[in-house]
């Protein structure tokens, strides 16, 4: 599961620039991982079945390439947003009014909650973008009041609640009123079975993409300082007052070592929580995953770690090191590196494909 990031930026995907500019005043300023693989497979037509966490930016990575396929001058439902309730349709389609609000694009939304009244006028008008839960848009189509037979793009978001079985058969249902081709694009953080079965049935050869496990270094500053063994703490003391940081997570090789820099660091004056455990790498890795997302939960960010010991390994490196699966806050990590960890500072640069520059005497704050 190590692998190179790619390092893709809205600005690579071909994107309308009405779109774009949307993007951008939205606050995004770089794709995350989830939307940096979807969009551009979505944005190619082909199926899609993306899997990746919550708070991943899923509903930007299927409305982009929604957005960009849309022909403003044409009268007619061009792609449709199914969600499982009420508060995501709102949501959803606020985050379309936002994305294309450039684009001079049509959104309408439709729940249980709005008037069919109000929804068959609303449709007597340009809709470009349709937005809603299930049963209330096959209750549309069926009355012939939504014309989806050429609508090109079909989205099911959160698609494990969609395919449950109170709205398993609507979505039967659903789907013949839909064009014969038609680009379906499904996304979840969980698969159960249902979706397997939906997938076999109803899509065409997708391209699935699981971030679920996934670390990237994206966005995060690597540095190294050379350093001898035994000015490792004087180092460390050096760094925190050097940078303007709340809390840092640092990373040593042995549980040994552990507690002794965490006595060091004690009396250096700094508060520091220490964890280490007798376990398996593997167990270990989970643990450092676990805890920096829990921290991540708390909304106290950890943007610096520290390699007190430079790992043996890119897997470790790469554990220690990566996001997963968000975006936002830029990342800083500072490498100390002795004289024998040259060469695998090398060697897990290589298989990372990523770079670790020596530090600059002044990091910028901007950085982390
Ligand atoms: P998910 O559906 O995966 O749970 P959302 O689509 O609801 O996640 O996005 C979570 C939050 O992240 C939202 O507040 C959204 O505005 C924000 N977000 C999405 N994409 C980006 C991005 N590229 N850069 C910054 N923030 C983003
Ligand atoms: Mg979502």
């Amino acid at each position: 599961d190590v692998k190179a990031t790619k390092g893709l930026d809205f600005e690579d995907m071909f994107l309308r620039r009405e779109l774009l500019m949307g993007i951008f005043e939205a606050g995004f300023e770089r794709p995350s991982p989830i939307q940096e693989e979807a969009i551009p497979i979505a944005l190619s037509k082909r199926d899609t079945l993306a899997r990746a966490k919550n708070g991943t930016g899923k509903t930007a990575a299927f409305v982009i390439p929604s957005l960009q396929q849309i022909d403003v001058n044409k009268n007619k439902i061009q792609a449709l947003l199914l969600v499982p309730t009420r508060e995501l349709a709102l949501q959803t389609s606020q985050v379309c009014k936002n994305l294309g609000k450039h684009m001079n694009i049509q959104v309408m939304v439709t729940t249980g909650g709005t008037t069919l009244k109000d929804d068959i006028l609303r449709l007597s008008e340009a809709v470009h973008v349709l937005v809603g839960t299930p049963g209330r848009i096959l209750d549309l189509a069926g009355k012939n009041v939504a014309d989806l037979s050429e609508c090109p793009v079909f989205v099911m978001d959160e698609a494990d609640k969609l395919l449950s079985p109170e709205f398993s058969p609507v979505m039967e249902q659903l789907l013949s009123y839909l064009p014969k081709t038609r680009q379906v694009m499904l996304f979840s953080a969980t698969f159960p079975l249902i979706v397997k079965d939906f997938k076999d049935k109803h899509m065409n050869n997708p391209h699935e993409i699981n971030l679920m496990d996934e670390l990237t270094l994206r966005g995060v500053t690597q540095y190294y300082a050379y350093v001898e063994e035994r000015q490792k703490v004087h180092c460390l003391n050096t760094l925190f007052s050097k940078l303007q940081i709340n809390q840092s997570i640092i990373f040593c090789n042995s549980t040994n070592r552990v507690e002794l820099l965490a006595k060091k660091v004690t009396e250096l004056g700094y508060s520091c929580f220490y964890s280490h455990a007798k376990m398996l790498q593997s167990h270990r890795n989970r643990v450092f995953h676990d805890f920096r997302n829990g921290v991540c939960r708390n909304l106290v960010s950890v943007n610096v770690v520290i390699n007190f010991d430079f790992p043996k390994n890119s897997e470790t490196y790469l554990h220690r090191i990566g996001r997963s699966g968000r975006f936002g806050h830029l990342g800083l990590a500072i490498n100390l590196v002795t004289y024998e960890d040259r060469f695998n500072l090398y060697k897990i640069e290589q298989e990372l494909g990523t770079e670790i520059q020596p530090i600059p005497q002044h990091i910028d704050k901007g950085l982390y």
